[in-house]
């Protein structure tokens, strides 16, 4: 199932809705409830906006986590994830704009795949967080780099506001561990990996996480880019692109 928020001209109120061949059919209540009850309406494609497809309270984001990133870079494989947090006013949805922050002269793509939290969670093993996981999106974890490399804290870096491009859906029922996923700068192919390549696999990584806080319904976990991330400039247009998922497109300006 693909999971979308969206709203129409005629109704700006963010309604959640099931993404279908025949068009969007709108929810009364979110993925995130016990039932997920259809309003009968339908919606083609065209005449509705995507939103970010869920309204995250945080988002834990993982450092050096593709084999093939720690290669190219020459560094040893983490021992443990590394976890930051972008904020939630970070988000933005598909088509929306990435602007470029004045303060940086280097603001660079990484395709991510998320996690999508279904359920609440803290302390849970690996073999149990499938069942607190909702489905799978596709998230550009924009960096401002040369920030990152002048403050100690990836706060600054990570955070500016469109900085999160998130969607266009959430896929249910996907197996995370073997797909392949892409960036493409103006059309041309810029990360080309697998998420076998994930040295933490989405499972683990819950766990890790829900170790050291509670992950709430519609939380995000950007898992980590792979080899080849690189500056945009104004004009560009970005795509990332996850196998059984589809393209997140956004400009920046
Ligand atoms: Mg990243």
């Amino acid at each position: 199932m693909k999971f979308v928020r969206f709203t129409t001209d005629d109704n700006k109120l963010p309604r959640y809705g099931i993404f279908t061949d025949e068009g969007i059919k709108a929810l009364l209540r979110g993925p995130f409830e016990d039932s997920i009850d259809e309003d009968n309406g339908v919606y083609s494609e065209t005449l509705v906006r995507l939103l970010p497809p869920c309204t995250p309270t945080k988002i834990v984001a993982v450092g050096l986590n593709y084999r093939d990133h720690a290669r190219e870079l020459g560094m040893e494989l983490p021992d443990e994830p590394l976890i930051f947090l972008k904020p939630p006013s970070s988000v933005i949805g598909p088509e929306d704009t990435i602007k470029l922050p004045p303060m940086s002269n280097q603001v660079d793509y990484e395709a991510e795949l998320a996690v999508v939290m279904g359920r609440r969670c803290k302390d849970v093993g690996p073999e149990e967080a499938v069942h607190y996981i909702l489905g799978y999106t596709c998230l550009n974890d924009v960096t401002a780099r040369d920030l990152q490399k002048k403050d100690v804290q990836f706060t600054r870096s990570k955070s500016f506001d469109t900085f999160c491009p998130l969607g266009p859906w959430i896929v249910t029922e996907l197996d995370p561990c073997n797909l392949r996923i892409r960036s493409r700068l103006n059309g041309e192919t810029r990360q080309d990996s697998n998420t076998n390549q994930l040295i933490y696999n989405p499972y683990e990584l819950v766990s890790f996480i829900s170790t050291i806080m509670t992950l709430e319904p519609g939380d995000v976990i950007a898992t980590g880019t792979p080899v080849g991330v690189g500056k945009m400039s104004p004009g560009d247009e970005i795509v990332v692109s996850i196998e059984n998922i589809g393209d997140l497109k956004n400009n920046v300006a």
